[in-house]
């Protein structure tokens, strides 16, 4: 797949912005994986796709490095103040939704394109996560946190040449994919 197509199927998506980075310049950072401990998302240990189901550090970013190129995919909300929790949900939802619907689209569409989509938080597709009793209800849909992988997404959104933060009263989600 090539990076135009990629940023046509953001723009036709929805997405707020977007941008492409190369994979080799990603950091795996243990720092960031030392927040998923602290626990201040609150999915550490209740997903498969979050630490320490997701494996360490080390055994999620091997796969990682075998790809060429991402893209950073945001969606941006204009909250009316600081405590419009409405439109910061909205925004979050938007992102799961529109960021599901661009990696299903991808695998129906370019059965052969090997992807590795990162999202923004935790797994959160069924109402209370099997972890750790049963296996994962759909495995093919869960995908590990930017964050589990140890990437800090501000880095990656440098390295992507657009903005992290987009001004007062503004909330950002982001998610990637890596291509080969
Ligand atoms: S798909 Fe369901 S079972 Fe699998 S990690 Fe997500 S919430 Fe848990």
């Amino acid at each position: 797949m090539r990076r135009e197509e990629a940023g046509e199927l953001a723009r036709n998506r929805g997405f707020s912005n977007w941008g492409f980075f190369p994979a080799e310049k990603l950091r795996f950072l243990t720092e960031v994986r030392d927040m998923c401990v602290a626990d201040r998302c609150g999915k550490f240990g209740k997903t498969w796709t979050c630490p320490p189901a997701c494996g360490t550090l080390e055994e999620i970013t091997g796969r990682a490095r075998a790809y060429s190129w991402g893209i950073l995919l945001q969606t941006t909300g204009q909250m009316e103040d600081a405590f419009d929790a409405e439109t910061l949900v909205d925004a979050m939802e938007k992102q799961k939704e529109n960021f599901g619907a661009y990696v299903e689209g991808i695998r129906k569409d370019y059965p052969g394109e090997d992807i590795l989509p990162m999202s923004s938080g935790g797994c959160d597709l069924c109402g209370t996560c099997t972890y750790p009793e049963e296996t994962c209800r759909f495995p093919e849909q869960a995908v590990p946190s930017m964050e589990a992988y140890g990437l800090l997404v501000t880095e990656v959104c440098e390295l992507a040449g657009i903005p992290y933060y987009y001004g007062k009263n503004t909330i950002t989600f982001s998610s990637c994919i890596l291509f080969h």
